[in-house]
């Protein structure tokens, strides 16, 4: 078992390193390891799901601001265009 920290060779079943006191061991990575490695994919997805989940928001707010918000503009200018038109019929 060598010292991932100072590369000291320890005797076998060492919990710290002799000469430096790193923790020994496979379930200590020294510096980036496999924990990293997943939390940095576990981030990426998450940003994946989060900017998915952005989307598809933009989307359903595109397809509800057309039926919810241009529907009345679209009637509104209507009948401003039918106030108007009568109006200069009227006169
Ligand atoms: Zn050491």
């Amino acid at each position: 078992m060598f010292c991932s920290k100072c590369g000291e060779k320890n005797v076998g079943g060492a919990s710290f390193c002799m000469k430096c006191g790193a923790p020994l061991g496979a379930g200590v990575p020294a510096g980036p390891g496999p924990g990293t490695g997943n939390t940095a994919s576990f981030s990426q997805q998450a940003e994946k799901n989060l900017i998915k989940g952005v989307m598809d928001l933009v989307n359903g707010f595109c397809v509800g601001f057309v039926s919810v918000v241009m529907w009345p503009i679209m009637i509104g200018f209507k009948i401003v265009k039918d106030m108007c038109d009568s109006e200069e019929r009227e006169e």
